[in-house]
């Protein structure tokens, strides 16, 4: 493109030919709403909610070429024609060799885990992301965070915030003991830290070093091609190639890799464990049948692997991800002008709210990222959610709150769903709370389930 064409407007690189009403209700009826789910935005019924950006997992609107596929499925038990579809389309793209599917990205990181770890053994990542820390745990290890420090503040403007700190990881590893590391835990475009990128370079430097010691690199590939994106903007020598190589690229330097199809991959529903592996394939193929499914669908139906097979290929089309992640940039960028305190820079899939900066008058322990997220829906029903205390949950040993550095709320852009018109509403709405956020009460816990609580937890109003 030239650089007059690139200084014009951009569209959505689609038009709509289906329409879902949405609505907003009255605010009476919105904070009665909220009270009623204990101040949860996950236990808000849907119908309540006006732009509902609490996640991008599962919230993608399938391509005509998706539907159309949904018709192709082919509901056999075994061996139906959709998975080699599947098979062969992350074969293509990825160019791992083994696929076992799942029913989503939970289902993987389980059978990885267990398959993996042993019990007492250390599994580092780049910062932790909820399920795949949990499923560690119930192995028997210890997520330990090898992610370089800048991720872990929210002004850093650090482009690959998600790079190893190749610093930290060897000393772990010289510490625990190689043999203690059953591998190291990789994510693209790291959810946690505010859908920041890691850099290919880092990550050849990250292999380089890591089998050095034999230790396989498990990639958690859920948003790839938005990692990929960042690295065509940022990485010297990138700019030409194409999102689909550099995914390729990206995969080609791991041994294997859990998805959630639910992002990226632009499905309701799906997930996989892809594995070089022969013989982890096999013990994995086996596993599968006990949790999910036989290993030819792994708890999708036919139409499922069809729209996933299908989604794979779209998920990194260059207009696709210009027109999705420019779409967060858009709504990140009127943030900034607004003098909101974001998280930076802007991620991939969401704009990440500083709770701690917009809220200082609320201690970690008054909750200010989950009051934030209940007062946002109340002003005009964009539902948020909570990624701070409440997420972190507690350690294990000694029952505190974990304080998480970050304490955030994300705004979480569904691929293809919303138009930049609902971005400038949104973009209101964040102003409007900012504006009025010294009225922003404390919440304190009323209900607290075991595990991952984020989801389930009760909260009632403070002071
Ligand atoms: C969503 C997600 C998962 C878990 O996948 P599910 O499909 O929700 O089970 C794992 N890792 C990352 C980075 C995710 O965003």
């Amino acid at each position: 493109m030239s650089p007059e064409e690139n200084k014009r407007s951009w569209a959505e690189p689609y038009k709509i030919k289906m329409v879902e009403p949405v609505r907003m209700i009255s605010r009476q009826e919105r904070e009665k709403a909220i009270e009623e789910a204990g101040y949860n935005t996950f236990l808000l019924r849907s119908r309540d909610v006006y732009i509902d950006l609490l996640t991008d997992s599962g919230t993608s609107a399938m391509s005509d070429r998706q539907w159309a596929g949904m018709m192709m499925g082919d509901e056999a038990y075994a061996g139906s024609e959709n998975f080699y579809h599947l098979e062969e389309a992350i074969q293509t793209y990825y160019g791992y060799k083994h696929v076992v599917p799942t029913h989503q990205g939970r289902g993987a990181e389980h059978i990885i885990s267990q398959l993996m770890i042993k019990k007492n053994d250390f599994v580092p990542g780049n910062m932790y992301f909820t399920t795949t820390k949990l499923h560690q745990e119930l192995a028997g290890g210890t997520f330990v965070d090898v992610i370089i420090d800048e991720a872990h503040d929210p002004e850093d403007e650090h482009p690959f915030k998600a790079n190893i700190d190749l610093n930290k990881l060897e000393s772990l590893i010289k510490n625990k003991g190689a043999e203690n590391i059953p591998y190291l835990s990789i994510a693209t475009s790291v959810n946690m830290a505010g859908g920041q990128p890691i850099s290919m370079a880092n990550l050849k430097e990250v292999r380089a070093l890591t089998q050095k010691y034999g230790i396989p690199i498990i990639h958690d590939m859920t948003r790839v091609a938005e990692n990929a994106y960042f690295i065509k903007q940022r990485e010297e020598g990138y700019a030409d190639v194409s999102i689909k190589d550099i995914v390729y690229e990206i995969c080609s330097l791991t041994d294997g890799a859990t998805m959630s199809a639910k992002k990226d991959a632009l499905v309701n529903i799906g997930g996989f464990l892809a594995l070089n592996d022969e013989e982890l394939f096999r013990k994995a193929q086996n596993m599968v049948v006990i949790y999910e499914g036989l290993h030819t669908y792994g708890g999708m139906a036919g139409r499922d692997m069809e729209a996933l097979a299908i989604g794979i290929s779209e998920s990194v089309d260059e207009d696709h991800i210009r027109a999705r992640v420019g779409q967060v940039q858009y709504l990140g960028q009127k943030l900034i002008d607004a003098g909101v305190p974001i998280v930076r820079p802007i991620g991939s899939h969401g704009v990440f709210l500083d709770a701690k900066k917009i809220l200082p008058h609320l201690s970690q322990d008054q909750l200010p990222a989950q009051s934030l997220a209940a007062t946002l829906y109340i002003d005009a029903g964009v539902r948020s959610m909570e990624r701070g205390v409440v997420s972190a949950g507690r350690n294990p040993e000694t029952g505190e709150h974990n304080y998480p550095a970050l304490e955030l709320i994300r705004l979480t852009i569904p691929r293809r769903v919303y138009t930049q018109a609902h971005m400038d509403v949104v973009a209101e709405s964040v102003a409007m709370v900012y504006k009025n956020r010294e009225q922003v009460k404390g919440l304190a816990f009323d209900y607290e389930p075991e595990y991952l609580r984020f989801f389930q937890s009760r909260f009632k109003q403070i002071g």
